[in-house]
């Protein structure tokens, strides 16, 4: 499954899942079934903490909270909650999703300038922007670290001056390392990486958690921080699956041995485009992500005959964006080495048909 979300969990997760769902820890209810108020379920909700503060090497000064609304409803929140001051915020303009970010915040009543923008450049690469910027001037600098439609990622974070950086990890949280310490605020849902859809991962900095009026408080930090991100029920289902994957990344050697994997997996099939005579990756090369690959023939009629092809051998999910087309390979930490390998075995053949 090659899909850019919600994606493929680790096997022997849905195994343990598939074990335990009649009934968890011995309790003869299923994870679906008991209280959030329950010291079965704060075990689950505190263990998934620590283990999101051992994998991101979280210093004491952030709180990780569990949301619910996706990345989309984090495009509303981190402005309600950090653009207090200025109500200026800058964007870099690396694609799709950071123009989500931009307009979610425009549309709130907040200024939004966009600092740099790669979209004459049909997002191949990633703005970079080396102008002094202040804190006098904006609330924070946001920027998308993955871009999953273009497939840009930012391997090193852009200067900001002393601006704080606010960072959506949507499409590569805890695929390759980040220093949280670099950002004021990292969030993403978990449905690519880490979970299934329906928990929004927020790590923010202790100082930037500050009580605000007149916002919904189901985005409310200062809330949630005080109430252990159980200000109302929140997807108990959805944070012990990904308290599982949570475990299994652990297992894998942390983030620092899935990254490895995933450069592995990356470089596999770059490696094979870059060589091809029939597919092309058009990605600046040190912008390239590790999780989310586009490639096209640069023929659509040949390219729908591709994912159609693909399709039939048993390789998923592999059509383009609509906004950029041709093909795109989703490689997050649960695909194997090996279904990459099928792709390229494939990809290999179909170039000697065509
Ligand atoms: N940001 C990025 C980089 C994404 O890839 C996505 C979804 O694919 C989003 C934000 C929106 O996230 P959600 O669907 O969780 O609201």
């Amino acid at each position: 499954n090659f899909a850019a979300g919600p994606a493929t969990l680790p096997d022997p997760v849905i195994k343990q899942i598939q074990a335990e769902l009649p009934s968890i820890n011995d309790s003869g209810m299923s994870i679906m079934e008991i209280s959030h108020r329950s010291a079965l379920f704060d075990d689950i909700i505190n263990a998934a903490e620590q283990d999101v503060r051992d994998l991101m090497h979280v210093p004491n000064n952030y709180h990780v909270l569990f949301f619910q609304g996706g990345g989309t409803g984090q495009f509303a929140a981190v402005p309600m909650n950090l653009a207090t001051t200025h109500k200026r915020i800058a964007l870099l303009d690396s694609g799709h999703w950071a123009t989500r970010a931009g307009d979610e915040a425009t549309n709130l009543g907040y200024q939004v300038d966009v600092l740099d923008s790669t979209k004459d450049q049909h997002y191949q690469a990633l703005p970079q922007y080396d102008k002094p910027i202040s804190a006098s001037d904006y609330d924070y600098l946001h920027i998308t670290t993955n871009n999953t439609i273009e497939g840009t990622a930012y391997h090193t974070i852009p200067e900001h001056g002393d601006v704080t950086l606010v960072g959506d990890l949507s499409s590569n949280f805890m695929a390759e390392e980040y220093n949280v310490a670099d950002f004021g605020l990292i969030f993403g849902g978990v449905q690519k990486n880490l979970g299934p859809a329906g928990v929004t991962l927020v790590i923010v900095r202790d100082d930037l958690v500050k009580p605000v009026e007149h916002i919904p408080s189901i985005l409310n930090y200062s809330l949630f921080v005080k109430k252990n991100s159980m200000f109302n029920t929140p997807p108990v289902f959805n944070i012990y699956a990904t308290g599982l994957v949570l475990k299994w990344l652990k297992e894998q050697g942390g983030i620092a041995g899935i990254q490895k994997v995933n450069q592995q997996k990356a470089s596999l099939l770059y490696d094979f485009l870059d060589d091809s005579k029939l597919f092309a990756n058009h990605i600046k090369k040190s912008d390239r992500s590790l999780t989310n690959i586009p490639f096209t023939t640069g023929d659509a009629d040949l390219d729908k005959q591709a994912v159609t092809s693909a399709t039939e051998a048993g390789l998923m999910n592999l059509k383009g964006h609509r906004s950029v087309g041709g093909l795109r390979a989703s490689l997050y930490n649960a695909m194997p080495l090996a279904g990459v390998q099928a792709l390229v075995d494939f990809l290999h053949n179909f170039e000697k048909q065509h």
